[in-house]
């Protein structure tokens, strides 16, 4: 992956942008919580979730992800660590918010993998693992929760190796389990780093150690647990395959570390290998040509489009990549898809928790722009060509449901907010030619609930979700007056979509196959390019 790429300029080459991905309750926001920490983004560990909580009280939905466990708001944080330069893309948690996720994980360069080490792979780590795969992204593990009775090591191993079909190197190895628990052995720099169980906050202590025959060792562990870890480590040394960065980067191998996230164990150790180890910011692929990260115009896309973060302002912040450059504040950058100059003046980082104006940024980046609904999912922004960035998965809509006001003087309000969301890319939104009332299409049953609490909370609009008559949809495409023609002879199955695109609507398989048939002259899709 790294190999014969041309060095990149120091500030580029220190900038690690990488995803946390992890099933609910694995510790993924405890973690976040520490790398802020030691980032020095946070002076105190807690800080995350105290602001998180004065944010949800703001809205329902935000009730709702707190009550069931699940984060639907997703950010970017960037905050340094010695030499480097983290950016750290939130995921949404939730497998019903696959989409989102899918398209975060298209502006990192590596993901860390956080697992339970009682539970071990759980689905929708295995999910989100698949996602990396398909674009090879490097990954790291984490195994957190040592600090209680977790698996074998060698199981914990041995589970990752034959679930995910990776190879697995240790790169710190656990001594004990459970209150039993003293710290880990880094096998990479031949360090004994102990966990301090009496302050949660409180670093590792380390020590440096001449390998496992250095009898210093004993002064730090009692015997039977150190003749357990030497034999242990042997084993490990004998069975398990070495860190290879290569076969890391080309997403073959994971290095893991043991670790307690809430007693900040293990967590400095995995954010040096991030540094160490992990990859710099990487080429991305537009349809026209690859783009290298230390090219000098600035390029970069949208993945990621959130509406109402702040409820007083009707904003909406597009999360915008930056695939190369240097960028300054008050650039006027090419938005690609209206050919129109976009001059970026209140640009913003996500430092820890708070926004900040972004004066400049470097490829590898993701800047926030504030806008009012010009930039879309997938839009590039450049300093004059005319790019057009792949690899932004678009899904297709598999629950359909109508949705009406609960006050249906409020029909306009309710237009209004979905086309929000539809362009947000948080649910496809068609308009039937016949009748009233929207239908609303989703890829998982619980975004329809997070929909109906965000428009009641944010727009102020109680609705209902019904069933709809239809359950797929179709877009249409051909010449225009084709399309005209086909939709004219087919209203009570047409629709539009959020861009004025057509739409055929059905519940019947047997439908589409015959339109398919007779149609020849038209093209029947299941998802939309996001252009
Ligand atoms: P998320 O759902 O993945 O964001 O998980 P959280 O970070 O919210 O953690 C889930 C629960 O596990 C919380 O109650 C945490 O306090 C707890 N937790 C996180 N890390 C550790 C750890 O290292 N040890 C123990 N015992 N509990 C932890």
């Amino acid at each position: 992956m790294l190999d014969n790429r041309p060095q990149l300029p120091p500030e580029i080459a220190r900038r690690r942008t990488f995803a946390i991905i992890s099933h609910p309750d694995a510790g993924k926001t405890t973690l976040t919580e520490k790398f802020l920490l030691f980032g020095g983004a946070i002076q105190m560990a807690g800080q995350v979730r105290a602001k998180g909580e004065a944010r949800r009280t703001r809205s329902d939905y935000m009730k709702m992800e707190q009550e069931r466990g699940i984060s639907v708001s997703a950010s970017a944080m960037s905050f340094d660590f010695g030499a480097y330069r983290f950016n750290l893309v939130d995921t949404p948690g939730h497998s019903d918010f696959s989409e989102d996720t899918y398209r975060t994980l298209t502006a990192v360069d590596a993901a860390i993998m956080v697992i339970d080490g009682a539970k071990g792979v759980e689905s929708q780590t295995r999910k989100l693992f698949e996602v990396c795969r398909l674009r090879d992204l490097p990954i790291l593990t984490f195994c957190n929760k040592m600090d209680r009775e977790s698996r074998d090591t060698f199981e914990i191993i041995d589970e990752i190796q034959e679930n995910l079909a990776i190879d697995v190197a240790p790169a710190s190895w656990p001594i004990g389990m459970g209150r039993d628990f003293l710290g880990c052995y880094d096998l990479l720099h031949d360090r004994l780093e102990l966990m301090d169980r009496a302050d949660r906050n409180r670093v590792a202590e380390t020590v440096q150690i001449a390998g496992l025959d250095d009898p210093k060792l004993a002064e730090h562990i009692p015997a039977g647990q150190l003749a357990q870890l030497r034999e242990e480590i042997e084993m490990a040394r004998e069975l398990l395959p070495a860190f290879d960065r290569k076969a890391f980067l080309e997403g073959h191998m994971t290095p893991i570390w043991f670790g307690s996230a809430i007693n900040s164990f293990g967590v400095r150790e995995l954010m040096a290998g991030i540094g160490e180890f992990g990859p710099e910011p990487q080429p991305q692929t537009a349809a026209e040509r690859q783009i290298a990260p230390e090219e000098t115009p600035v390029t970069g896309f949208v993945f990621k489009v959130q509406a109402n973060m702040d409820p007083k302002h009707r904003d909406r912040v597009a999360f915008v990549r930056l695939a190369s450059g240097h960028f300054e504040r008050g650039m006027k950058l090419l938005h690609v898809r209206s050919k129109k100059p976009m001059a970026v003046s209140n640009p913003v980082l996500f430092l820890a928790a708070d926004r900040e104006l972004a004066e400049e940024a470097w490829a590898g980046d993701i800047i926030g722009i504030p806008n009012h609904g010009q930039l879309r999912i997938g839009d590039a922004l450049t300093e004059g060509e005319g790019l057009r960035f792949t690899g932004i998965p678009s899904f297709a809509p598999e629950l359909l449901q109508t949705v009406r006001a609960g006050d249906p003087m409020k029909a306009k309000h309710l237009e209004k907010a979905l086309m929000q969301f539809a362009e947000e890319g948080a649910a496809k939104v068609f308009k039937p030619m016949i009748g009233s009332g929207f239908i609303v299409g989703v890829v998982g049953a619980l975004q329809f609930e997070v929909l109906a609490s965000r428009i009641e909370q944010e727009y102020g609009l109680p609705v209902r979700f019904e069933p709809s008559q239809f359950t797929s949809a179709r877009w249409v495409s051909g010449e225009r007056e084709a399309v005209d023609r086909f939709a004219a002879t087919n209203k009570q199955h047409m629709a539009t979509d959020h861009d004025g695109d057509t739409v055929y609507l059905t519940r019947l398989q047997w439908d589409i196959d015959r339109v398919v048939r007779d149609h020849p002259e038209l093209k029947l899709t299941a998802t939309k390019e996001m252009m």
